[in-house]
């Protein structure tokens, strides 16, 4: 016994050390605070992309414990300042947004005290949180109040959760899976894709939509398509509707398609991770009409709320779809019967989850909804600016974006415009002040800028103007020296 009791002795000691004190709280929260801050102020002078790869030894695991001090320089040399910079509004490439400081706040504070969110049970408070969060969106989406939710690491999680759903309900399994069939856009994103293979359907039939001028589904095709498969004794399953496309924020006729769906008997998703919460703009609601008919709905804080990576949502209307799959009872957690709200962890395939809805929180009970809302329209007016000022420098545009993604390139006359474009855009990276990305629409490789990081600003959109010009000078060069 006194053996034991030594050696347990002797283990809680160095034990100890994963417990510092306050002094060393506070010295460790005044040097994260300190580089937090550095980070902020300078941030607008960095490059919002840099194409160097970290120094693998600087980030490898060492033997023997280093000082925060070292590790936050490593940290900062080859992490922050390489690839992307996520937080830096001069990042206009992908759908990019930004990460307010309040609920990185939440983050610690989530950390410090690690509430289980998962289960009633073991946080009533936190999961009140996360379940006041779903039910606001739920308001703002027009679902019923009977509808589930769950919020999840990001929008893949959430069109994971509700095709899942789709599937339970509508029972597609065995030799259902083959006859039955899935109507998307091409420009459906491709986590859409990735779920299906994930959650068995595989082998599902995909029919893939005309799109219009702007990109939208046409319905019409939509109705065709149906009555035929139907007619070849297939089993039309499900449409897919994107309120924001990725690549050219398009939000699909969601109202005619939410008629179809319900005419046709077919389980109704929309992806709303990009655009959904632009619905909160008077002016841009008429686009979003028809949601509400929707059987679930994906929408990421994490994108049009401006958060830090880590927080998608969805919505699901028929709470035994997705209790099917994701509601479970374990001998273990027996204690946990009779909770008086939804668990999140009968919602998804978490069972311990991050109390994550506390970075959302947090945010719109200190900052109420107001600056939120200016933010999206902020966003809105530049792209419009973007756009007027790319047409002076003599480039050709997408069509008129409903949101804040579009697209562009130079219509060179000398040289085969997709090689111009492409290496217009190698140009801009090499350059790096400003961040695009591109994509190709009918084959044409284009630029694309995605504006919706909380720290675009109007003076950001000139600087990526004053950089566009210059590298269209240097493509013109390059290609004038090759002939
Ligand atoms: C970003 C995006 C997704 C994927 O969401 P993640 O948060 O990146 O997992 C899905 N659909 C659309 C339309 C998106 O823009």
């Amino acid at each position: 016994m006194k053996d034991l009791v030594d050696k347990i002795a002797a283990l809680e000691k160095i034990s100890k050390q994963l417990e510092p004190s306050v002094k060393d709280r506070n010295d460790l929260n005044r040097e994260a605070q300190m580089f937090a801050n550095s980070f902020l102020e300078n941030l607008e002078s960095y490059s919002a992309y840099n194409s160097q790869p970290p120094k693998f030894e600087t980030l490898s695991l060492q033997k023997m414990p280093k000082t925060f001090s070292e590790l936050l320089v490593a940290f900062n040399s080859e992490v922050v300042l390489k690839g992307i910079k996520p937080a830096s509004g001069k990042h206009l490439g992908y759908v990019p947004g930004g990460g307010i400081y309040t609920a990185a706040i939440a983050d610690f504070l989530a950390g410090v005290t690690n509430e289980y969110a998962g289960m009633y049970y073991a946080s009533p408070g936190a999961v009140t949180i996360e379940n006041e969060l779903l039910n606001w969106m739920k308001d703002i989406f027009g679902f019923p109040s009977s509808a589930v939710g769950n919020l999840t690491s990001g929008g893949s999680i959430a069109n994971l959760i509700a095709l899942t759903a789709a599937r339970d309900k509508y029972k597609i399994k065995n030799e259902k899976i083959t006859k039955s069939v899935i109507y998307v856009s091409p420009q459906v994103h491709h986590c859409i894709h990735k779920a299906l293979r994930i959650i068995g359907l595989e082998d599902i039939q995909i029919r893939f939509l005309e799109l219009d001028e702007n990109y939208k589904i046409i319905t019409s095709n939509l109705i065709k398509y149906i009555e035929k498969d139907v007619l070849n004794n297939l089993n039309p399953f499900m449409v897919i509707a994107s309120a924001g496309t990725t690549d050219t924020g398009a939000v699909d006729p969601l109202l005619e398609i939410g008629n179809i769906a319900k005419q046709h008997n077919l389980w109704y998703h929309v992806d709303g991770a990009y655009g959904g919460f632009f619905m909160l703009l008077a002016q841009k609601k008429h686009l979003f009409k028809g949601i509400h008919m929707a059987d679930s709905l994906v929408v990421d804080p994490h994108k049009g709320l401006f958060l830090p990576y880590g927080l998608g949502a969805v919505l699901v209307k028929d709470k035994e779809a997705v209790f099917h799959s994701h509601h479970y009872t374990a001998n273990y957690m027996q204690d946990a019967k009779g909770d008086l709200q939804i668990n999140p962890s009968d919602v998804s395939p978490e069972l311990t989850k991050h109390f994550r809805g506390l970075r959302l929180w947090l945010p719109l009970q200190l900052h109420g909804l107001k600056p939120f809302i200016a933010s999206l329209e902020e966003k809105i007016l530049l792209t419009t600016y973007f756009r007027n000022n790319l047409k002076q420098l003599g480039f050709a545009l997408g069509p008129e974006p409903d949101l804040t993604v579009s697209y562009f390139w130079y219509p060179s006359k000398k040289v085969n415009q997709n090689e111009f474009n492409q290496k217009l855009l190698a140009f801009i990276h090499a350059h790096g002040d400003v961040f695009l990305s591109s994509t190709k629409i009918n084959d044409r490789f284009v630029i694309r800028m995605a504006i919706l990081s909380v720290r675009t600003k109007k003076k950001t959109i000139d600087s990526a103007v004053e950089m566009i010009a210059f590298c269209l000078k240097q493509t013109n060069e390059y290609f004038s020296t090759l002939s």
